[in-house]
């Protein structure tokens, strides 16, 4: 060993243990403040599911290829990242010897070859990353940037480390190739062999650049140690646990769909036994997240996917996904020392640790533990209500998440504390809240009302008890039976399930609101009372029948989820269809036959609750193209990253006092595709889009219309002004 192998040969020692230990002590930390999240005993099995999907989303990026050059680019680096370890490793031979390499594998050409290309690679996705952060910059982009509000000098600095890592181990090898001690052949290892033509002899430039390659990984394991919060580089081990840990991990796509029961010590919460003394009523402390919370708060990359895709964000709101993931991340990891120190409140508000345990702490971390959780700025809160209201749930940031972070089931956590402990929450949805309570129904309107839409159709609508059998119970939903515009669609519907011979029949007055507006707002209490009453009401009508027969059709992706994925929960099994899926099966079997095409040109807006939360994107579409002139007009966000209309989340019967109205910003995308008719499939989108189209003064240019009663003006264009448009009864 030459003297210059001696001395890179102990900084590489040197610096290597200061990271290791750094490291060390890092990972204890993070591991330490995730521990103190509450139970999730809902996230360990079926962990042939979890580790098939995590490789899945990890080694195949499926993810994050929806976003084409970003996701390929990413893909590469994320490579490259694991290759190229084997060549850091490398790199500590090659500080001890010029000549030196791994045992076993080093030597060998496929070795060579597929290292050389990884780096080449990874070089050209770096480049491309590093171009994109360049372009988006919050300065030039401003609210439009994705990275705003990012850490940007950590994303800077991981880049940089990345590049000048795949930089040096062509160095490495240059430097091999220049002294006659590189044993890859030229076809296999051609980068190497061109930069060793430029390079001089000099046998311990293969020590040096090793060194400085050794040190630039360790000054970035430096960095990050010393930043636990830094998830644009702690990712790329988080994820993968975060990934094997989202809570469906067979559902393809993202982790949406029934939302998360409340839960107190890691069991469900039973509201006739429930005590707000004893039990957790939602989250009103960092602490009260489950671990899953904080693993997921720990692991956000920053890329701000999310917060590209959020309507609250994009219309000038003071939400973003992203930003309320790093609050809490933040918040979290700086109230830390206290917690592990034993502080905390119990559930009556009283401290847990004694003045002894607290007596050496940090004044920031006991000044971090003052801040409410939920607080505007002049309180120090952690999330301002405003943050807060602002989501409609419509779960766009979990569907771009490349590392499954689940925000929605989070914003209601803290929701549900607020309503139900605080009552806390936009007084104008209190009297959306009492309705619910007292008639059963978001408007107040008289239950002996229920039955009004079937008044005039030319057949009899059957309940469920005067008919010996029957296929489909017809879920009405509270919209569908007392809002002017969603009891066309009722009518359309029933009048396309009576003219295919389809068997239906309806609850009628036995019908009351599924608990959607209830549930996303936060009161759980009001939720479980009106779903126990349906699950019982339901498990009656289709008594004796196995769940495939319990067949429910729901013209409402609100009653359409809450009935098919969370009533479940409550001990009610069903196979609910949406009307759009069961048109669209009559349509295939020839059972409905559209026979006069509908023009103007139509383009569809997905409702958040039927695409993105229950995947439900073809059959409207198979519905629509088969009655309509030429091709469906698609808007630009559509499908998967469909614009939400603004009324999810119980936001529909929130007052939208700031930023752009959410429903206006989708009616001028959906007006730009020239269309004459938008079609919808949920009876919410109905009523904002029809805002949205009147207050920009185009309500004789363009009709909001369900995809039924498109359908139906097909199949029966006789009956266009008859079936779906009498609507006899006022609400
Ligand atoms: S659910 Fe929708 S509105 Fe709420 S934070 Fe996510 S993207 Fe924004
Ligand atoms: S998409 Fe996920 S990882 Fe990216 S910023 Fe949002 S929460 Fe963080």
């Amino acid at each position: 060993m030459g003297s210059v192998q001696i001395v890179t040969t102990i900084l590489a020692a040197a610096i290597t243990a200061v990271a290791v230990w750094l490291a060390v002590r890092a990972v204890s930390k993070m591991v330490a403040v995730i521990r103190l999240g509450q139970p999730d005993p809902t996230r360990s099995g079926d962990k042939i599911s979890r580790t098939r999907t995590m490789l899945a989303e990890t080694a195949g990026h499926t993810r994050m290829l929806r976003w084409s050059v970003v996701g390929a680019a990413h893909w590469f680096v994320m490579v490259g990242f694991v290759v190229l370890s084997l060549l850091v490793l490398e790199a500590y031979f090659e500080v001890v010897s010029p000549t030196g390499g791994l045992p076993l594998i080093g030597g060998w050409t496929l070795y060579g070859l597929v290292t050389e290309w990884i780096g080449i690679l990874g070089v050209v996705g770096i480049g491309v990353l590093i171009a994109i952060r360049l372009a988006n910059r919050p300065n030039r982009a401003g609210r439009r940037s994705r990275f705003t509000g990012s850490t940007m000098w950590q994303g800077y600095f991981v880049e940089a480390v990345v590049l000048a890592v795949l930089v040096m181990g062509f160095l490495i090898r240059g430097f091999k190739v220049a002294t006659d001690h590189f044993e890859y052949p030229t076809w296999a290892t051609p980068l190497s062999h061109a930069v060793g033509a430029a390079l001089p002899g000099w046998e311990s430039g293969v020590s040096v650049a090793a060194l400085v390659k050794i040190s630039i990984s360790m000054v970035w394991v430096i960095v990050i140690s010393l930043n636990v919060t830094m998830g644009v580089a702690w990712h790329r081990f988080l994820a993968f646990p975060n990934i094997f840990f989202k809570r469906r991990p067979g559902a393809a796509g993202s982790g949406l769909g029934a939302l998360r029961p409340m839960m107190s010590d890691g069991k469900p919460l039973d509201f006739e036994e429930a005590d707000p003394e004893k039990d957790q009523f939602g989250v009103a402390q960092v602490e009260q997240f489950t671990w899953k919370g904080l693993l997921d708060f720990s692991t956000c990359t920053e890329c701000g996917r999310c917060q590209s895709q959020c309507p609250a964000w994009n219309t000038g709101k003071p939400l973003s996904p992203k930003l309320l993931v790093l609050s809490l991340r933040d918040h979290a990891y700086a109230k830390a020392p206290y917690l592990l120190a034993g502080g905390g409140k119990d559930l009556t508000g009283e401290e847990k640790a004694t003045a002894a345990q607290l007596a050496h702490l940090d004044v920031l971390a006991l000044a971090e533990a003052e801040k409410p959780l939920i607080g505007d700025a002049e309180s120090g809160g952690v999330i301002d209500p405003d943050v807060l209201w602002s989501c409609t749930t419509c779960g766009a940031c979990v569907e771009q998440c490349p590392v499954d972070i689940e925000h929605v089931d989070h914003i209601v956590d803290m929701r549900r504390y607020q309503v139900l402990i605080e009552s806390s929450f936009p007084s104008e949805a209190g009297v959306m809240l009492r309705n619910l309570e007292n008639k059963g129904n978001p408007w107040g309107a008289p239950q002996n009302t229920r039955e009004d839409w079937t008044k005039g159709l030319d057949f009899e609508v059957p309940r469920v008890g005067e008919i010996e059998d029957f296929e489909y119970l017809f879920w009405v939903g509270c919209a569908g039976a007392f809002e002017d515009r969603a009891k066309k669609t009722t009518r359309a519907v029933a009048t396309l399930l009576n003219e295919a011979g389809v068997s239906f029949a309806i609850l009628g007055e036995g019908e009351t609101c599924s608990g959607d507006p209830a549930r996303r707002i936060g009161n759980e209490f009001v939720f479980q009372m009106l779903a126990q009453q349906n699950v019982e009401t339901l498990n009656e009508a289709f008594e004796g029948r196995e769940k495939a027969k319990r067949k429910i059709v729901a013209t409402c992706p609100h009653c359409f989820n809450t009935l098919g994925n969370e009533y479940g929960q409550l001990g009610g099994e069903f196979e609910v269809v949406h009307h759009t899926q069961l048109l669209a099966h009559l349509v295939a079997t020839g059972r409905l036959t559209p026979v006069q095409p509908v023009d103007g040109g139509v383009t569809y807006h997905d409702p958040c609750y039927l695409g993105r939360h229950n995947r439900v994107f073809t059959p409207p579409r198979e519905v629509l193209g088969s009655a309509i002139q030429g091709e469906l007009t698609e808007m630009p966000r559509n499908s998967e990253r469909s614009f939400c209309c603004g009324a999810g989340g119980a936001r529909m019967w929130m007052e939208e006092r700031i930023g752009k109205r959410i429903n206006v910003d989708r009616v001028e995308e959906a007006m730009s595709t020239g269309a004459r008719t938008v079609a919808v499939g949920c009876p919410f989108c109905s009523t904002m889009l029809t805002d949205g189209v009147n207050g920009k003064g185009a309500g004789e240019q363009v009709e909001v219309i369900d995809v039924a009663s498109v359908l139906l003006r097909s199949v029966k264009p006789e009956q266009v002004g008859g079936a779906e448009e009498t609507t006899p009864v006022a609400g």
